[in-house]
């Protein structure tokens, strides 16, 4: 299966403090792979914390966005003969919307990726902090998890929803049925007009398995969320990783398209 027509919205640059490589061979792999498209969607600043306790292993410097934004900008007249997209990955914290949409607000984003990586002051996905898995009643924590996630696609903050069940990613899981909350999650992402990743990442993590879930991917084709293909890339040679795994895996819940984005608008490309 060609992964001709996707495209690859989900990476990093060195200025997040873990992630590897120049920007150049990020978007040279993207060619050689054959994708339509490449955007970077570095982590934004950790904009809702005092300057002295945001964490350069974690995202870039205040002071470093306008460098990243002009870096993106540089690059597409760098590589006419791919679609350079700029993107940024963005933490949702509840309280602290109005001053996300501030940040964001003076740049020409393509589109903004929304992530929940934090259950209060917990980093719940940093391996640093997986000890803390054990003060849940893992039901109660996937409960707590998606309500946020829910409420992050409700704030009208973002175009594209990250590992939507990024809370699997060291393995914990609950005993219960989670089909009833896959259908809540994805009613509450189609009502909100966000598309959500097929994410390759989570293969390469502890958990083994695409963000989101098998069912929940089907679960968000039966209400039409629409989807893009993403690897959340690290290094150059994670761009485009799994993909041609994830197509098959979208066509075979049902997705017959993918979604682009330009200057935060949609649209809708057949898959073939
Ligand atoms: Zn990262
Ligand atoms: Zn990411």
């Amino acid at each position: 299966m060609s992964v001709h027509r996707l495209t690859d919205y989900h990476v990093h640059t060195p200025r997040c403090g873990h992630a590897t490589g120049r920007m150049e061979e990020y978007v040279e792999t993207a060619i050689a792979a054959g994708l339509a498209e490449i955007g970077f969607s570095d982590h934004l600043p950790m904009y809702w914390l005092p300057p002295e306790r945001r964490d350069r292993s974690v995202a870039m410097a205040m002071e470093e966005l306008e460098e990243y934004v002009a870096d993106v900008l540089r690059l597409r007249e760098r590589y006419p003969e791919i679609p350079i997209r700029l993107g940024v990955e963005a933490d949702y914290i509840p309280g602290r919307e109005e001053d996300l949409a501030r940040l964001l607000e003076p740049y020409p984003w393509d589109y903004v990726i929304g992530s929940v990586h934090f259950i209060g002051d917990w980093g719940f996905d940093n391996p640093a902090e997986v000890r803390r898995f054990a003060e849940w009643n893992l039901s109660d924590l996937y409960a707590r998890f998606f309500a946020l996630e829910i409420q992050a696609a409700r704030s009208g903050l973002f175009d594209i929803m990250a590992h939507i069940d990024l809370v699997k990613k060291f393995g914990h899981r609950p005993e219960t049925d989670l089909r009833p909350v896959y259908r809540e999650v994805a009613a509450a992402l189609a009502q909100a007009g966000v598309a959500v990743e097929l994410s390759t990442a989570g293969l390469r993590k502890p958990v083994g398995e695409v963000y989101p879930h098998p069912d929940l991917l089907a679960e968000c084709c039966r209400h039409a969320v629409p989807i893009v293909i993403n690897s959340d890339a690290h290094s150059p040679e994670e761009v485009a990783w799994g993909f041609a795994d994830a197509l098959a895996l979208a066509r075979a819940v049902g997705y017959r398209q993918v979604v682009r984005f330009s200057r935060r608008q949609r649209t809708a490309v057949d898959l073939d």
